[in-house]
């Protein structure tokens, strides 16, 4: 069954009625540009064909009903009791929307919904924004609050939905995976400028061109996540603050060399060396993008691997197989993406190889013993919507 009509049977199946409608929203993968968001710099994400559907009815009271196929049970409780940290679980990504569309000035109020999701979860895939952003859209319309119909509208409601993922779920999260989901459009990437979130569409085609974008997730679990995300914030916020500069999208990548002497230890100096080569990376792959020259984009894929692996140290060994065994099997480049201990790596295939760099990654893992990975192929799909 298609992801909407699961939505709406798991809606008819829970509270008895018809839904007002189905909304979907996709995850998304992250071509370039990785721990940028927070230090104000760019990336550039597609959406993915995986998305969430929420099946949504709006109620006339203040009560809310949440249901899906990926929880458990059905989780009750007022709008008035939403707010940092409550509910807890997985929940909060859904009633921190409605929550936050308040807080914004947009008037809601109580609804049932029922969610199926279709990104895998916790795969660095942005399942939590491609839920949020799934209810913001449905409540956008149910609510005639009128923000999924012009590209502004849609900027406020990422920011809406950025919001209720860090206040109220209370996971840090930057902005990207949010944005990717509203505003990405089929056969492009997002080019986001997370200083101003500003965006540019930029044509990303690979069909047409005999290429194709793989994606591995590893499923390898690493514990301390948490932890090492705030660390890497930390360092990034001390580094621009030694530097006497906002955020380190501030410094050129022509003036590194001396803007990393100033700064007071090698650990500092790695970290914002990472950030600020990694920025004028999604510049460049820009220029790759629209100039067709796809080996350039593999070249420049590597290198941020490599910044990632060594200066930012995020990258685990599941990561490394992943990227070095696709660029054995003929990968034009590869990468891990999204925050990194885990999740995703992406790599650039002609489209006749995919097959075969598919089996020789899961050759290395098995080798390796790690889990097998999940391996598929996609294209960039379209943003969040209405389906029925
Ligand atoms: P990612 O966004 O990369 O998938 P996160 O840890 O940010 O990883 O978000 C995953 C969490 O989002 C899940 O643990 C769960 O709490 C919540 N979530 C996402 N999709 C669903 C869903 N369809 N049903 C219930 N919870 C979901
Ligand atoms: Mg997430």
């Amino acid at each position: 069954m298609t992801g909407p009509d699961t939505a709406a049977r798991l809606f008819r199946d829970t509270f008895g009625e018809e839904p007002d409608g189905v909304w979907s929203a996709p995850g998304r993968v992250n071509l370039i540009g990785e721990h940028t968001d927070y230090n104000g710099g760019l990336c550039m994400p597609i959406a993915l064909p995986h998305r969430t559907y929420a099946a949504l009815r709006r109620r006339d009271d203040r009560h809310l009903r949440i249901v899906s196929a990926q929880g458990d049970g059905v989780v009750e409780l007022d709008l008035d009791d939403v707010g940092p940290g409550s509910p807890q679980g997985w929940a909060a990504y859904v009633a921190g929307v409605p929550w936050s569309l308040e807080r914004a000035g947009h008037p809601v109020g109580g609804f049932d919904v029922a969610v199926e999701g279709r990104v895998p979860l916790g795969a660095g895939l942005s399942s939590s924004a491609a839920l949020e952003c799934a209810v913001a859209a449905a409540l956008s319309d149910v609510f005639d609050l009128v923000l999924l119909d012009s590209p502004a509208g849609r900027v406020d409601l990422a920011a809406v939905c950025v919001e209720a993922e860090n206040t109220v779920a209370k996971a840090p999260t930057g902005g990207m995976d949010q944005s990717a989901s509203l505003l990405a459009q089929q056969g492009h990437a997002l080019l986001l400028d997370c200083r101003d979130f500003s965006t540019e569409q930029v044509p990303f085609d690979l069909a047409a061109h005999d290429l194709a974008l793989l994606v591995v997730d590893t499923r390898a679990v690493h514990e301390l996540v948490d932890g090492q995300y705030a660390e890497r914030r930390d360092s990034c916020e001390q580094a621009a603050r030694e530097l006497g500069v906002e955020t380190l999208r501030d410094v050129d990548v022509a003036d590194l060399d001396a803007a990393l002497e100033r700064l007071s230890s090698d650990l500092l100096r790695r970290r914002a060396r990472h950030i600020v080569t990694e920025i004028a990376r999604v510049e460049q792959a820009r220029e790759a993008l629209r100039a067709d020259d796809f080996a350039r984009l593999g070249e420049l894929f590597l290198a941020s691997h490599d910044s990632m692996r060594d200066d930012f140290e995020i990258s685990v060994d599941e990561l490394d197989t992943a990227v070095t065994s696709a660029t054995s099997a003929g990968a034009l480049g590869a990468r891990m993406t999204g925050g990194g201990f885990g999740g995703s790596a992406i790599a650039l295939v002609r489209r006749e190889s995919a097959d075969e760099v598919r089996a020789t990654v899961e050759k290395s893992f098995a080798d390796k013993g790690f889990r097998a990975p999940e391996c598929f192929v996609v294209s960039a799909a379209g943003p969040a919507g209405r389906d029925l």
